[in-house]
């Protein structure tokens, strides 16, 4: 094995072709066995029900280099099981669980050479997901679906330390109540590419998306879910009234770490965007940055500055994310079943 010729603490979150991806074939009623190949193009019918109605879905984790020299993925279990939810709310078959971590574990080994080495910050991406494949114009589910996996390898996500951003309180909505917002599908993003682009024009990082009934309740961003520290600083992490916020994997990994490892207190609640300027450190939780620091939200004009300030992470919030990190890398004793060794 030797490691592609590849610039890591300089690639960015960018799609870079590795060589091999998995794909299985869902027809007549079952899932096919799979194969490991090197063509990474789909031939589709031009009436794909993926393309006609959207019926896709996808997972999002990353497998690491650890310190001792193991290549490990964080909790994998957890997006298996959040892929079928995924599935059945979008009357797709669901990938059966302990498949999806064997294809996982075949499409990293297959691709060793693209895991970036430890301490360059990047990490190889694995992008797991499925969409109907066959013939689909009356609007009804396909009968046909494709699940693939491929990785890519991507740059550290904060370059020279994490930097707090500037975040926006949307005038569009995310998830309707009781639709689909605690799935992932791709159509919970391809409605939020206007808001993104109308934020980024307007110089914020991000959208913060209130809860579409009432437009009062802190729900999550775009593609990362949110958390708070109180004035007693204690961890605050907002519920959705309408089950409408992205169950994050990172999100529960922090709750627990903030609870069992810092002996914090966790208020899982409603929260009002009222309210939140009363908070002394807001982050925004995903896999890709694990924690992203937030300096300011804007209201419509109004900011609301948290203590942190615009310079460096909070210190409860760098406490956590140093201690995610940590259980990540291997410095610190992760809890049962957190870290799944590849090689
Ligand atoms: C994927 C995703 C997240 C983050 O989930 P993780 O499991 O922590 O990566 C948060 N919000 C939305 C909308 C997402 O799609």
């Amino acid at each position: 094995m030797s490691k592609k010729d590849i610039d890591w603490s300089n690639i960015g979150f960018g799609y870079i072709v590795t060589d091999k991806r998995y794909v299985s074939e869902y027809k007549d009623g079952k899932w096919d066995d799979g194969i490991l190949t090197e063509d990474d193009k789909i031939v589709l019918s031009e009436c794909a029900g993926v393309l006609q109605y959207s019926q896709s879905i996808f997972e999002g984790l990353k497998a690491y280099t650890t310190e001792d020299g193991h290549v490990v993925t964080f909790r994998p279990n957890l997006n298996a099981s959040r892929m079928v939810d995924s599935a059945l709310r979008m009357e797709m078959p669901p990938f059966p669980e302990e498949r999806f971590l064997d294809s996982i574990e075949k499409v990293v080994r297959a691709n060793l050479d693209y895991v970036p080495p430890y301490g360059s910050g990047a990490t190889l991406y694995i992008r797991p997901y499925m969409f109907g494949k066959n013939a689909v114009i009356g609007v009804k589910p396909a009968d046909e679906y494709q699940y693939r996996v491929f990785v890519t390898p991507v740059g550290p996500y904060f370059k020279g330390g994490a930097k707090p951003i500037v975040v926006k309180i949307s005038d569009f909505d995310r998830a309707a109540p009781r639709d689909t917002g605690n799935i992932k599908a791709g159509l919970n993003y391809a409605m939020s590419l206007h808001a993104i682009v109308t934020a980024h024009k307007e110089g914020f990082a991000e959208n913060v998306y209130l809860d579409a009934a009432t437009r009062t309740y802190i729900e999550e961003t775009g593609g990362a879910n949110i958390i708070f520290v109180d004035a007693d600083g204690n961890l605050v992490v907002p519920k959705s009234h309408s089950d409408s916020i992205l169950p994050s994997i990172t999100r529960r990994s922090i709750v627990e770490v903030a609870k069992t490892y810092l002996g914090l207190k966790v208020d899982e609640r409603y929260v009002t965007l009222d309210e939140i300027g009363a908070f002394k450190e807001m982050g925004l939780c995903g896999t890709a940055a694990v924690i992203s620091p937030v300096g300011k939200v804007n209201d419509h004009g109004r900011e609301i500055c948290f203590e942190s300030g615009m310079e460096e992470m909070g210190p409860v919030t760098k406490k956590l994310y140093d201690t995610l990190t940590g259980i990540q890398m291997g410095h610190i004793e992760a809890p049962k079943g957190w870290i799944h060794v590849i090689e």
